[in-house]
């Protein structure tokens, strides 16, 4: 029996899963790790935790089904983005913790890059300049670890996302690399050429030296360290979590479109071989493949999706499950024409408002919890829809088809309602890990586990489909009164007087 084994470095857990050909999960191992919280906004991990979780959930996954190194025909690694390590190549020491995606530290330096620096950042790597990405982490470690910058300098530091840092350790110091997804995430690499950017990078700082190589996320990369694993394994794939997901769900052509619901929304659009610029505030990053010819996506974010949910479960206490919010929703026909804007902390794409704020409008006598349950479903699929419009407008090509997971994507009032809205058919998946079988896809076709793409397609089962059922003057009239929402949420926190 051979499988494929996928490490799903998250940003609380580390996960193992070996899967066999069919895609279906026949071992899982799992250990969640320490945040670290030095001040207020500041979010850290121990990368030595992270490694040892990982390699322990790997062996432990093994062992679950009496797997030999032998029986693993290749290993795909799917982490938490832009998350920086920053460590002594000689030793194998991390110069600091390393510092999460979440982490604001950095934010001084981010408003402190002159407009012409933001624009370039913006034409070369998709990005909008922020502290969210790895380049003024890595800034921060060579200006306040002490002795970080004349050891950079010397090149003897080397720096890499968390994908990087697995694969050195795995490979006992041989390999340091990573792929066009995590690269892309950086706000250092040029996503057109292909190549880490020289200015971006002396503007931050960063000595060349420190970076890693950057290959497809279907490559042979190199192999883990028998002293690990007890034999020779290939890594062949490795993508950033999102990018994975994508993948997991055979998003592989121009025009698909995957969302996660979880706490908040990933929506990603493959946009085929062209990057294109957002006028919408939509990031432009490179999707996982196989070959040096790279797809690009379209990538938007919703802050509160499944946590208007949450909300609805501890503040309002309407229901005591999540999963409950479904029958509530259901025990009514309609919202009685109320909408709810979940803008608890703003609003993200196409948006980007800050000071807008949560909003309840159109409230008649009748109006009751059922109706407020209805309506918090029905904004996580408004939000998604703005997203996709967007996405569409932008990319100049409607949506192929909409791929879903998360946990709320379990909901099947909120599927039916998103078909609805957006006009399009949803593929909910059996297989709800989807973002380590997108690197388990990876490696399994790198290394000939799996033939094809084809075969993927071929292989995915499909949970349920929902078709759009409602008629097009009541879906415009809908989003008419959504729109109209959303301008009472807009500038609230603004407009003090
Ligand atoms: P994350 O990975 O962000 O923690 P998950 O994919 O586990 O998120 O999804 C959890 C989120 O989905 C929570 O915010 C929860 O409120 C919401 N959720 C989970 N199940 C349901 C459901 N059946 N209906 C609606 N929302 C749900």
């Amino acid at each position: 029996m051979k499988y494929i084994m996928a490490l799903d470095q998250g940003t609380t857990s580390s996960r193992c899963i070996l899967f066999n050909k069919k895609g279906e999960i026949k071992s899982v191992s799992q250990r969640e790790f320490p945040q670290i919280y030095p001040k207020p906004g500041w979010v850290e991990h121990d990368p030595m935790e992270i490694w040892s979780t990982q390699a322990s959930v790997a062996i432990e996954a093994m062992a679950k089904i009496g797997a030999k190194a032998e029986n693993i025909a290749g290993i795909g690694i799917t982490n938490q983005r832009e998350t920086t390590v920053v460590w002594n190549k000689k030793t194998g020491e991390p110069v600091y913790n390393a510092i999460v995606w979440q982490c604001r530290r950095t934010a001084p330096i981010i408003d402190a890059i002159p407009a012409d620096m933001q624009k370039k950042i913006r034409q070369r790597t998709g990005l909008i300049p922020d502290a969210y990405f790895s380049a003024s982490k890595i800034q921060w470690i060579l200006d306040n670890v002490k002795g970080a910058r004349a050891a950079a300098e010397a090149g003897d530091l080397l720096f890499g996302t968390i994908d990087t840092w697995l694969m050195w350790k795995l490979s006992g110091g041989t390999i340091h690399a990573t792929d066009y997804t995590n690269a892309s995430r950086t706000m250092l690499f040029d996503i057109r050429k292909l190549r880490w950017d020289k200015e971006i990078l002396e503007y931050f700082r960063i000595p060349e030296s420190m970076l890693p190589e950057v290959h497809p996320s279907g490559y042979l990369f190199g192999y883990a360290d028998p002293f690990i694993v007890n034999g020779e394994i290939p890594i062949a794939g490795v993508a950033g979590d999102q990018q994975s997901s994508l993948f997991g769900l055979c998003g592989f052509h121009k025009g698909d479109v995957k969302n996660t619901y979880g706490t908040g929304c990933f929506l990603l659009m493959n946009t085929g071989e062209k990057a294109i610029r957002s006028k919408n505030g939509l990031l432009t990053t490179i999707a996982a493949g196989r070959s040096e010819k790279v797809d690009y996506v379209l990538e938007g974010s919703i802050f509160i999706g499944g946590a208007v949910i949450q909300w609805l479960r501890d503040e309002m206490e309407v229901v005591r499950k999540a999963s409950a919010s479904e029958k509530s929703a259901e025990a009514v026909a309609d919202t009685l024409g109320a909408y709810f804007v979940p803008a608890f902390t703003g609003l993200g794409a196409p948006y980007w408002d800050q000071d807008a704020r949560g909003t309840l409008v159109g409230i008649t006598r009748g109006f009751n919890k059922n109706n407020l349950s209805r309506a918090c479903l029905e904004s996580i699929a408004y939000q998604t829809h703005d997203v996709i419009r967007a996405m569409e407008a932008d990319a100049g090509c409607p949506l192929n088809s909409l791929k879903v997971d998360g946990g709320a994507s379990h909901n099947n009032l909120l599927m039916q309602f998103q078909s609805d809205i957006v006009d399009t058919v949803i593929e909910r998946p059996k297989m709800v890990e989807t973002t380590a079988l997108g690197a388990a896809y990876l490696a399994g076709l790198t290394t000939g586990y799996w033939k094809n793409e084809e075969e993927l397609i071929n292989n995915q089962k499909t949970d349920r489909i929902f078709k759009p059922v409602m008629e097009k003057k009541e879906r415009e009239e809908r989003i008419k009164g959504w729109n109209r929402a959303v301008k009472t949420a807009e500038f609230w926190a603004k407009n003090k007087e």
